[in-house]
């Protein structure tokens, strides 16, 4: 964008594993919850802001902490796909909602909960029942131990929100698994810097003040106010929007179906270049993480020919 300066590709830094425990929580909503982790092994966590991912690993019930390969190196995940799959940690994405260094080496998780709470929707059409994750979080308690394998430099390849150089402004659309990533992209923005946001989340008090010096306008789209397809009513309010004039860059992630849904909008009917749109599956509908690691496993495999 004409207000960021560009940028120089990630470096494809090693990332370690983090030993952490939960400090505490602070319900932000009905759907999320926001997790404090700390530990001293944190004061080497260098996180990159924006999106920055990382992989959370948890201990399976009636472990004490999770079990991880910390002495693979950069070969830890052949070696956690190697472990018992009831033994080794239960491996999950996050993003750095934010990070204080000094003193305290706290992190900041931002989980959106799914599949708990309210009892009455176990019953309701379409119900999901919570992964392991959720339902980690939604009753985590301080001095849980978790590890998390992240970044030990702030320019790192875990940030993926990158505008190009001429970006004149910018189009962020997500989920509520994408609210921490939107909320630290608006917090890194520079000032003035125009951005159309779309944020969709399940109840109307899930709507968060998003700091920012940006001159950003959202859409929040409550998904309690609609009966229709989560898809439908996303698109439908980014298709009627009115856009800037200038050169975009676009960055989209939640869920899959959505994602894909609303990239094709912006490149097939709004003419947007496809080299400059971030699009990123968050989750996918009715699929586990492990399925979706397996997933990518056997395509990779397929690619190579193994
Ligand atoms: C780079 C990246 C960053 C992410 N950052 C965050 C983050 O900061 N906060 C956050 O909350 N999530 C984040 N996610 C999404 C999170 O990793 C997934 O939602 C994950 O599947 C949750 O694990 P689980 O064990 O609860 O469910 P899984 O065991 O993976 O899935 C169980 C079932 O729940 C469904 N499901 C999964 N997530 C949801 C959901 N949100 N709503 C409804 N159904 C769901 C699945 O389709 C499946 O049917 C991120 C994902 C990625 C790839």
């Amino acid at each position: 964008m004409s207000t960021a300066a560009p940028e120089a590709p990630a470096r494809a830094v090693p990332f370690e594993f983090f030993d952490a425990h939960v400090v505490r929580t602070l319900r932000l909503g009905p759907t999320m919850l926001r997790i404090t982790f700390g530990g001293e092994p944190l004061r080497d966590f260098a996180s990159g802001g924006r999106d920055q991912r990382f992989k959370l690993f948890l201990p399976h019930p009636g472990q004490k902490a999770p079990v991880v390969p910390t002495d693979a190196g950069d070969a830890w995940f052949t070696a956690w796909r190697a472990m018992d799959p009831s033994v080794r940690g239960i491996m999950r994405s996050y993003t750095v909602r934010e990070q204080r260094r000094f003193p305290q080496h706290e992190l900041d998780i931002d989980f959106a909960l799914h599949g708990v709470g309210d009892p009455s929707e176990a019953s309701s059409a379409g119900f999901v029942p919570a992964g392991p994750a959720s339902r980690w979080a939604a009753t985590a308690r301080p001095g849980d131990r978790v590890t998390l394998l992240g970044p030990t430099v702030h320019d790192n390849a875990g940030v993926d929100f990158r505008p190009a150089a001429g970006t004149d402004w910018v189009l962020i659309s997500g989920d509520e698994t994408a609210l921490p990533a939107i909320a630290g992209i608006l917090e890194w923005l520079p000032p003035g810097t125009p951005a159309k946001v779309w944020i969709e989340v399940p109840h109307a008090e899930d709507v968060q003040e998003l700091p920012t010096t940006a001159d950003a306008d959202i859409t929040w789209l409550v998904r309690e106010n609609t009966t229709g397809n989560r898809t439908d009513f996303h698109l439908a309010s980014l298709a009627a929007a009115g856009l800037p004039e200038g050169t975009p860059y676009a960055w989209i992630a939640g869920e899959a179906g959505t994602v894909k849904a609303l990239r094709r909008h912006l490149v097939g009917e709004r003419g947007f270049d496809r080299k400059r749109v971030k699009f990123t599956g968050y989750w996918r509908m009715d699929t586990s993480e492990e399925q979706l690691v397996e997933e990518a496993v056997s395509g990779a495999a397929g690619a190579t020919g193994d």
